[in-house]
């Protein structure tokens, strides 16, 4: 007893010493004004497992730099624009950016490859490059850490998101309208696929928002966190909402997957 008393207080002794030791690699969002996100670290993915979050956010918003370090930009055929970010002691990937000008859209005006920013600087915009192409806009956002990939999803739910500035014309251009489906229906299968959830609704009625004109045929597709299953049991009338997102024309066609579910009543 009197040993396991003293493991005990060695324990608490050591504990807040290692939680000081542990320095979160970054404490800012890197997407302003923030996502719609979930943990898909590891998830399966084609050509292999996840390294990333992918954080939804209109087509334009705006990205920071989570660290202070130097920026620099390349184009791969999967993950399109993508903006590498060195910090100090962890370095971060910022792909599928935006394309829309080119290399011009994918980094912020002002800075070339190897340039230096500081935490919070704008350095590039969520976009739908590469094999993000067709699906919702979002930026993969990727932690490395030497040769290893770590999941970010941890010190994403307790990092600071910036809000846009209005008076700075670089970020105020970049908003786009946000918009959200509700679909009335009836649920007609739900599965997960490598990881993801898939609810399949046959539906009765479909509108926008902001009602902008939607044009869809028989079931429609949406992604959906497996946690809202419990809610769309097959055969079940279901009212559901998607995550609000910058309009593209894939979207407006419900595209089969485009959208993402964020509440099954
Ligand atoms: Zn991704």
């Amino acid at each position: 007893m009197r040993i396991l008393l003293l493991i005990i207080t060695g324990l608490a002794l050591i504990a807040p010493a290692t939680a000081l030791a542990q320095t979160p690699p970054f404490t800012l969002f890197p997407v302003i004004g923030g996502a719609h996100y979930t943990d898909d670290f590891g998830d399966g993915r084609a050509g292999g497992s996840h390294e990333g979050n992918d954080l939804l956010a209109p087509c334009g918003t705006p990205t920071v730099a989570v660290v202070p370090g130097t920026v620099t930009l390349d184009w791969g055929d999967r993950s399109g624009w993508m903006v590498t970010l060195k910090g100090k002691s962890s370095w971060y990937r910022y792909i599928h950016m935006d394309g829309r000008d080119g290399p011009r859209s994918a980094l912020a005006k002002g800075l070339k490859d190897g340039s230096r920013v500081k935490a919070g600087q704008i350095i590039s915009y969520v976009g739908d490059t590469g094999d993000a192409s067709g699906g919702p806009c979002h930026l993969h956002f990727e932690l490395h850490r030497g040769a290893n990939v770590s999941s970010p999803y941890a010190y994403l739910q307790t990092a600071t998101i910036m809000q846009l500035d209005p008076a700075d014309p670089v970020s105020a251009n970049a908003v786009t309208p946000q918009v959200s489906l509700t679909i009335t229906g009836v649920v007609a299968w739900t599965a997960t696929v490598a990881g993801e959830g898939r609810l399949i609704i046959r539906p009765t009625g479909v509108s926008s928002s902001d009602g902008t004109k939607l044009s869809h045929a028989g079931t429609i597709a949406l992604r959906a966190s497996p946690s809202l299953f419990p809610a769309a049991s097959v055969g079940r009338s279901v009212t559901v909402t998607t995550t609000a997102v910058g309009l593209t024309t894939a979207l407006q066609d419900i595209v089969p997957l485009s959208w993402t579910a964020a509440t099954v009543t």
